[in-house]
């Protein structure tokens, strides 16, 4: 059977790292197995819903590598929940409820008050034909829930967490549609599921409670209306937190506009994300097919995964420094070449900063003052600068030599008066771009009296 995986986000808001990172591990677990990864927007909360976000996930997604094979949406496959809700109903696994929220708020608080688990205490079932046709002629409209099955312990082998077993008597049978005949997520994702032929749900432990109560909904929905259907395989990844060990709302809103403003690189934040969490090391993979290979849930650990935003700079810069001209000649200052990324990728931790780098070759440069017998000595750099495919290891050999000079005090004058700066990119890549007439003119400038 193919894999396929899906990510299914609501478009109420941004992507934010925790969701990337969900989506990056079903992208991983599709792509090893040669299976398919399909996105899937869930809007069936139509006031929340909104189109810009929709976009912004799918700008996201692109940005960072993550392509769907498909995308799907929730607002366009309505008949398809009405069609299950039916054989649900059918079935005898779907009833109509008529409380009102305050009714069941004050249920919870008595039997918190009791001591109880605050579960819904399934009182509609109880309802006769003629109450239910009461309470509708009064106006009320019904919510529906699905009727868990108390009979059987729910069971499955998550593909993280192990076995899992949860007791259905002490869930409360979910809402799956409101009064005004909305869906709430659980029904349709289950329906989506089977109907896509999911077989891998992979998300994060905030669903584990949802999963125990989709397992029964599965099984019914097979029996009822996919025959033909299996029930997904689930894992459940355990949270990120911040690097204060807590959900940070900083995190909980932390998304690729941030880091693009950063000026992160996306494999940077994938190489990261694709490891977090697990026993394999972070390390700076910016070959996804590398990252596809090693992907395996089983090195997934059940502590939360901290997210530390300084591991990203390391990474960001350890990514640009594996980079070659090609990737990122479009970013670049426009007469940069090759030799100009080659000479300065090793100083950057941003992009960005390349600019700052490539304006000392360009100029215009702020030179120190020099003492009178660094001057003297500058000045003799001038005379002695020669041209050839090596100009800076001739002309510090030559002084060397003509000087006595060794070590700082001969380098770090010619580096202050050719760049303006005590460090930097290497000194024999910077001066061939410098090149020789903008070379020799720096010199005399930092030879001739203090400016001031
Ligand atoms: N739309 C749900 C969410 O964003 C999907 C959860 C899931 O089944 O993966 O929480």
């Amino acid at each position: 059977m193919t894999t396929i995986t899906r990510f299914a986000p609501s478009p109420t808001g941004h992507l934010h790292v925790g969701n990337s990172r969900t989506a990056l591990h079903n992208w991983l677990l599709a792509r090893q197995a040669g299976g398919k990864f399909i996105l899937r927007i869930d809007d069936t909360d139509a006031q929340r819903s909104r189109e810009e976000y929709v976009d912004g996930i799918r700008k996201d997604l692109a940005w960072l590598g993550i392509e769907p094979d498909a995308e799907e949406r929730q607002s366009l496959r309505l008949e398809k929940y009405e069609a299950a809700f039916e054989a649900l109903k059918q079935a005898g696994r779907v009833y109509p409820a008529y409380e009102t929220a305050q009714e069941l708020e004050l249920k919870r608080k008595i039997r918190l008050g009791r001591g109880l688990p605050p579960i819904y205490d399934r009182a509609a079932l109880d309802l006769s034909a003629e109450d239910r046709a009461a309470k509708e002629a009064e106006g009320i409209a019904p919510h529906w829930r699905f009727k868990l099955d108390h009979d059987e312990a729910i069971r499955w082998d998550d593909g993280i967490r192990g076995a899992q077993k949860f007791d259905p008597s002490q869930l409360s049978d979910p809402v799956v549609r409101r009064a005004d005949g909305s869906w709430l997520y659980m029904l349709p994702s289950a329906v989506d599921d089977l109907d896509m032929g999911i077989t891998d749900v992979l998300r994060g432990e905030d669903h584990v409670s949802n999963t125990a109560v989709q397992i029964q909904m599965f099984t019914a929905l097979i029996a009822a209306a996919y025959p033909n259907s299996e029930m997904p395989r689930f894992a459940h990844e355990a949270l990120l937190v911040g690097n204060e060990g807590k959900l940070s709302k900083r995190l909980g809103s932390l998304g690729c506009d941030a880091f693009r403003e950063r000026d992160i690189e996306p494999e940077a934040i994938v190489a990261l994300l694709a490891r977090l969490g697990t026993s394999r090391p972070v390390e700076a993979i910016a070959d996804r097919g590398e990252l596809v290979a090693s992907f395996d849930l089983s090195t997934f650990g059940r502590a939360p995964a901290r997210f530390d935003e300084s591991e990203l700079d390391r990474l960001n810069a350890a990514i640009l420094h594996q980079m070659d001209f090609a990737e990122v000649e479009g970013r670049l200052p426009d007469e940069m070449d090759a030799a100009g990324w080659h000479a300065v990728r090793p100083n950057i931790t941003h992009l960005k900063e390349v600019r700052d780098w490539w304006q000392l070759v360009t100029g215009p440069i702020d030179q120190p003052d020099f003492e009178a017998e660094d001057r003297a000595f500058l000045g003799d750099a001038a005379a002695a600068l020669t041209w050839s495919e090596t100009p800076w290891q001739d002309l510090t050999a030559r002084l060397k030599e003509s000087t006595g000079r060794k070590g700082k005090a001969l380098f770090l004058p010619l580096r202050q008066a050719l760049t303006g700066k005590d460090h930097g990119p290497e000194m024999k890549e910077l001066l061939p771009l410098i090149g020789e007439e903008k070379a020799r003119e720096r010199l005399e400038r930092s030879a001739a009296s203090p400016r001031s």
